[in-house]
């Protein structure tokens, strides 16, 4: 039986953290780290705009073609008011001129204003991302019912990845939608209590992702190392062995913009 204090003693561990940290593979599938900033050098990066004033720091990041950072452009739920009412072609025309380049992050949030308006920017988003074959970065809060109906609606004409950014829905509800759809479940540092844990622990090992949602290049490493060290211990697997596992599933997601000619 997993105990959830285990998680914590190995986080204050510092010695065992830098020993391990070695090994470990470092991915980070959802940040928003200026590029401009000499970012810590990891082992793939996805940068996530959140609305159309970081677009052009995603075209920076793709056009690097490093191999290593890749970006996505979107509109997030809570910057609707940034919404140009142009922003459709905007973004075609920019993702179409940078293949590498994926959508995100975009979804709901029953917190913030406008759901019908929230929907409405969220589905021309997915819409685009389904016909240009490019993964999307979800941004879901409280609102899982709402978006498993749009998928089922769309059920034929959804692009071909979903990651669900920092997923925080009903642990019951993983199984079904790993079954149903291409959806990856990425977690930044779990809390210490059941859910956190059996969330983690019900996500299948090939879907999981880690993530910082970090802005401040100063603790992305820091994060990431604490994240797969709580996953491997919930998953009771090596830190290594969880990272190359994390690093082969990221792999996965970016080989769809990859293989875009
Ligand atoms: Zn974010």
């Amino acid at each position: 039986m997993f105990c959830a204090r285990r998680i914590k003693t190995l986080l204050q561990d510092r010695s065992l953290a830098t020993i391990v940290s070695r090994m470990i593979i470092y991915t980070d599938a959802h940040c928003h780290l200026n590029p401009q900033s000499e970012n810590p050098t990891i082992d793939c990066r996805i940068y996530s705009s959140v609305r159309p004033a970081d677009w052009k720091n995603a075209i920076i990041i793709s056009e690097n073609d490093d191999d290593k950072n890749f970006a996505a452009i979107g509109i997030h739920p809570w910057y609707l008011a940034d919404v140009d009412t142009n922003f459709e072609s905007q973004m075609i025309e920019i993702l179409t001129e940078h293949p590498n380049m994926m959508v995100g992050e975009i979804g709901l949030d029953k917190f913030h204003p406008d759901i019908p308006h929230q929907l409405e920017i969220f589905v021309a988003q997915l819409k685009i991302a389904a016909k240009l074959r490019r993964p999307i970065h979800l941004h879901c809060v409280g609102a899982w019912d709402k978006i498993l109906h749009i998928f089922k609606h769309y059920e034929h004409t959804l692009p071909p990845v979903i990651v669900a950014h920092n997923f925080n829905g009903s642990p019951d509800l993983i199984q079904q939608i790993a079954e149903r759809y291409n959806v990856y479940f990425s977690y930044s540092v779990p809390h210490d209590n059941s859910q956190d844990i059996t969330r983690i622990s019900t996500t299948p090992p090939d879907r999981i992702l880690v993530e910082t949602d970090t802005f401040d290049l100063n603790d992305e490493i820091d994060k990431l190392d604490a994240a797969i060290s709580a996953i491997a211990l919930i998953n009771q697997s090596d830190i290594d062995e969880m990272s190359e596992k994390i690093y082969q599933n990221i792999q996965r997601v970016i080989s769809y913009v990859r293989s875009i000619e």
